[in-house]
């Protein structure tokens, strides 16, 4: 016996059976549970057993599963969940990762279905977002991966550009611009493709937190005097502290007079796409030239799921495509269909992300994915109505989105640390998880409304935990 089939398919069968209901139970009853809990010192030493060099049944492991694993989850599935920008996840699209996994599809590349179910969701991403029919574009782990593959297309689009992948990026000097308000992973862009983050100049916001445009003139007139080559504007659809939008259109406008490249990271933000509510709010978005998102946070899609899309087609190609004679296209037979999503990005092996976007997208539909992202900012601006009313709470950013960010304010206190320590009490409590962040240099609250199970119930119940919280601490500080 040399395969790794099993002997006996039922057995297999019936633990899989097993497997749905008990994840199914969970789902159905997440509210049952706290979102987090931490995990005991003798759980963690037993997640790191030694190698195993011989056999355990599927049955004990999964019992490990059920005992070591579930209960210490990051709880984003939970309604109660509000930290970072984390998605909820569906049933559906749990099922969609097994059948997934029993297809084992590699979509690197070849002609096969699961390749198609990948083009027919960029093709759906395409028409959310406004771009045109011919975009090209791939999923990948996530936004980062997403805006890192947007940063070296926009500087292979460059004049000349092409050269680059040879001579490598060392003899110009590219320069790229993003708001303060930019995620990490923009810089973080910038350092791996090899242009350095002082490539990456950080545009002061406004008092809305959106990039200020007049600082963006500046910096390009300031760039192209000093003879740098300025190449890309990268917009931010939904920051992450704040939940802010940069003036998308303004952008769009200076990207075009100057020639540069003008990406938009929409990691959750984009999604608001599907509300004919918010959708005026992100105008310009449908301009960029490349947009990336993650179908893993608003659109629910289990993790991971990022979407990059490039407006023009063949930009992308241009700078990954490769031509390896092991890899070559054919006419026909499974070495055909031609481009492959191998040549779009970095990764050759790539697994069937499209389905659990394809199954998700297709059981709810974009209208009541829409309804669910307005549902997400009725919620928000419920916590936001709430906050304003508690006397110990201070909004600390408007709520243009989901995301609401205040802190508890209490006279001679040091305010950074107290609200840093209740973000901890409340994780320990299970009641909420939200995260914090700085805002205006001052610790905030962050709640981002992001999982779909979450209604105002959830944000109210994470304020009267705060709050009590906060009243024991005051107690037993008093005596
Ligand atoms: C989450 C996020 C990212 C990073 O996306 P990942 O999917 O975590 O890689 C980038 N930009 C913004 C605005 C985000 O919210």
């Amino acid at each position: 016996m040399t395969g790794l089939d099993p002997d006996n398919w039922d057995d297999l069968r019936r633990l899989g059976h097993r497997m749905i209901d008990d994840m199914v139970d969970r789902l159905a009853t997440l509210r049952d549970g706290p979102v987090w809990r931490p995990m005991p010192d003798a759980v963690r030493a037993a997640l790191h057993e030694p190698l195993p060099t011989g056999p355990t049944t599927p049955e004990r492991l999964y019992e490990h599963f059920r005992e070591r694993i579930v209960p210490y989850a990051t709880g984003n599935t939970h309604p109660g969940f509000m930290g970072w920008v984390h998605g909820g996840g569906t049933g559906v699209g749990m099922l969609a990762e097994l059948l997934a996994g029993g297809l084992n599809a590699n979509c690197g590349g070849r002609d096969h279905a699961p390749v198609e179910v990948e083009r027919a969701v960029i093709g759906w991403a395409a028409r959310i977002m406004g771009f045109p029919d011919e975009t090209t574009g791939l999923l990948v782990t996530g936004s980062s991966m997403a805006n890192m593959i947007a940063v070296v297309t926009a500087s292979r689009a460059v004049p000349d550009g092409l050269a680059l992948r040879r001579e490598g990026v060392g003899g110009r000097r590219l320069v790229g611009y993003a708001a303060a308000t930019a995620h990490g992973c923009i810089a973080r862009a910038f350092d791996l493709t090899g242009l350095g983050t002082d490539a990456l100049r950080v545009l002061p916001v406004d008092a809305d937190h959106r990039m200020d445009l007049a600082a963006l003139r500046a910096a390009i007139a300031a760039d192209r005097a000093a003879g740098l080559e300025p190449f890309i504007v990268i917009g931010t659809a939904g920051t992450v502290d704040t939940g802010a939008i940069d003036d998308l259109g303004g952008i769009a406008d200076i990207a075009a007079r100057e020639g540069l490249w003008f990406h938009v990271d929409g990691a959750f933000g984009a999604l608001a796409m599907l509300s004919p509510a918010l959708r005026s709010s992100l105008q310009g978005l449908e301009r960029a030239d490349s947009l990336a998102f993650d179908f893993h946070k608003w659109a629910q899609v289990p993790y991971d799921a990022g979407c990059i899309l490039v407006r023009t087609p063949g930009r992308q190609a241009a700078a990954f495509a490769q031509s390896l004679a092991y890899l070559s296209r054919e006419d026909r037979g499974l070495a055909g269909n031609a481009p492959w999503f191998c040549d779009l990005g970095p990764d050759l092996s790539r697994g069937f992300r499209a389905l659990k976007v394809w199954m998700t997208l297709g059981t709810y539909g974009t209208d009541r994915m829409g309804l669910m992202v307005d549902e997400c900012c009725a919620v928000a601006r419920h916590l936001a109505r709430r906050v304003d009313e508690e006397p110990l709470l201070e909004r600390l950013a408007p709520v243009g989105l989901n995301i609401v960010c205040f802190r508890v304010r209490v006279p001679g206190v040091d305010l950074d640390w107290l609200n840093g320590e209740l973000v901890k009490d409340l994780h320990e409590s299970g009641v909420a998880a939200p995260s914090t962040t700085t805002v205006a240099g001052v610790r905030a609250i962050r709640a981002a409304i992001v999982n779909h199970r979450t209604v105002a119930a959830d944000a109210d119940a994470m304020v009267d935990a705060l709050l009590r919280l906060l009243a024991d601490r005051l107690e037993s500080a008093a005596e």
